[in-house]
């Protein structure tokens, strides 16, 4: 029902919208909207606060059905996970405060402030500093990849709020707060990144940015293990958009195969051709597997950071090779914008780098999950 449901509003965004969209470089706000509007962004949030009430599988659904009609969920995925954070450690005043608000759409929590120009995947080591003064925070420094900062409400920020020399743990004396971006925004610089997708993303810039003490996230200092506790959340859904966008490229080449004839022969019938595009369906749907997994952990409560960040690497790496199958299926026709293939080419590349990049994901199985020892 979820899958016909989601199908059918995204056939009001045919991939035309989505080729102009990614041309002009704008925000969809129509298709959040909609997805706003049909409440399917706010399926994760317990119905007592204005959500759906389901759980990960269902939100994958949601997620993998959008890129898999060909368009881009990144527009609008991160109040998903962000406002777990609220869910999972806020007070319950926080959680009145903010997630109906979230679920109605009146507040977007689409900005997820983590990454630093210098610390890069070294989370431990950001430097925007929020210091206490009184029933406040200020806060100062810069995020960079900050995505749709300039189309939320509220950004879920990680700040030092005690430097790194002088706690014990450097996992310590990090703080996830909610900023109020519209209320502060002559405090707030964003400017735009210009990438090679549309995901309308920004490096942000805090100077003296005031974040009252009621809107710091759990206990001050535990803000890394809530941002980990988000992760897998993250990861599950981001694997879920790689697997719509895996099984794209397939339903695309398949078509494309069976229809395109030269040496009078449709192009499938040739093994080079048509092999590829079975290897990476099945490894597409062994990946599948996993993300079926590891959201079926998620949603019983069990810790799924193995198989949430497995999940996360394997579809973005089958949906890599599904894409270059693709590209290899059209031949000339995958480079013309008009086929829509060099877009989702551009747009799956993406997560095998972010959220975390898989060199990444790697050491952490090598190292939590085999017990080899720490890489670096
Ligand atoms: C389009 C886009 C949107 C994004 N949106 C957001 C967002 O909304 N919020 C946010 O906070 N961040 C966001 N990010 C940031 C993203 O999470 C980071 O780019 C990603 O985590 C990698 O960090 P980095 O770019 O600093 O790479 P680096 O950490 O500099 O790494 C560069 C390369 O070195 C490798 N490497 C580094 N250290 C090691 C090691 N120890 N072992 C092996 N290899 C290593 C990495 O695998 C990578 O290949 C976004 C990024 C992009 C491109």
């Amino acid at each position: 029902m979820i899958r016909k449901s989601v199908k059918s509003l995204c056939e009001r965004f045919p991939e035309t919208y989505w080729q102009e969209t990614d041309e002009r470089e704008e925000y969809p706000t129509s298709f959040v909207q909609a997805l706003t509007d049909e409440g399917w962004l706010s399926v994760l949030i317990p119905e007592q606060y204005g959500g759906a009430g389901l759980g990960m599988t269902e939100a994958s659904i949601v997620l993998e059905e959008i890129n898999r009609s060909g368009g881009n969920a990144g527009a609008c995925h991160a109040q998903m996970y962000t406002m777990g954070a609220i869910l999972r450690h806020g007070s319950e005043e926080q959680k009145q405060r903010f997630l109906p608000k979230i679920a109605s759409g009146e507040a977007r929590l689409q900005a997820f402030g983590i990454t630093e120009p210098t610390a890069g995947s070294d989370t431990t080591s950001i430097e925007t500093f929020a210091q206490k003064e009184g029933e406040k925070y200020i806060v100062n420094g810069q995020k960079i990849w900050t995505s749709r900062a300039e189309h939320s409400d509220l950004m879920l920020l990680l700040a030092r709020t005690t430097p790194k020399e002088t706690v014990t743990k450097k996992t310590d004396g990090l703080s996830l707060f909610i900023l109020d971006m519209k209320e502060q925004r002559d405090k707030i610089t964003i400017r735009p990144i210009d990438t090679m997708i549309n995901h309308a993303t920004t490096e942000v810039f805090f100077e003296n940015a005031e974040i009252p003490v009621e809107n710091l996230i759990g206990e001050e200092g535990k803000g890394f293990k809530y941002v980990l506790s988000g992760m897998n959340a993250e990861r599950i859904l981001i694997a879920s958009e790689s697997v719509g966008d895996g099984l794209y490229f397939i339903d695309r080449s398949v078509q494309y195969a069976n229809e395109r004839v030269v040496f009078n022969r449709p192009i499938g019938k040739n093994q080079g051709v048509q092999f590829p595009i079975a290897k990476a369906f099945m490894e597409i749907e062994a990946a599948k597997l996993m993300r079926d997994r590891a959201a079926e952990l998620f949603d019983e409560g069990v810790n799924c950071g193995a198989e949430a960040n497995m999940a996360k690497y394997l579809t973005s790496e089958a949906t890599w090779n599904a894409g270059n199958a693709a590209m290899d299926t059209y031949g000339g026709y995958g480079f013309a914008k008009e086929y829509n293939i060099e877009r989702k080419f551009r747009e799956a590349r993406l997560f095998k780098v972010a959220p975390i990049a898989n060199n990444l994901v790697l050491s952490f199985v090598g190292q939590h999950v085999l017990g080899l020892p720490r890489s670096y």
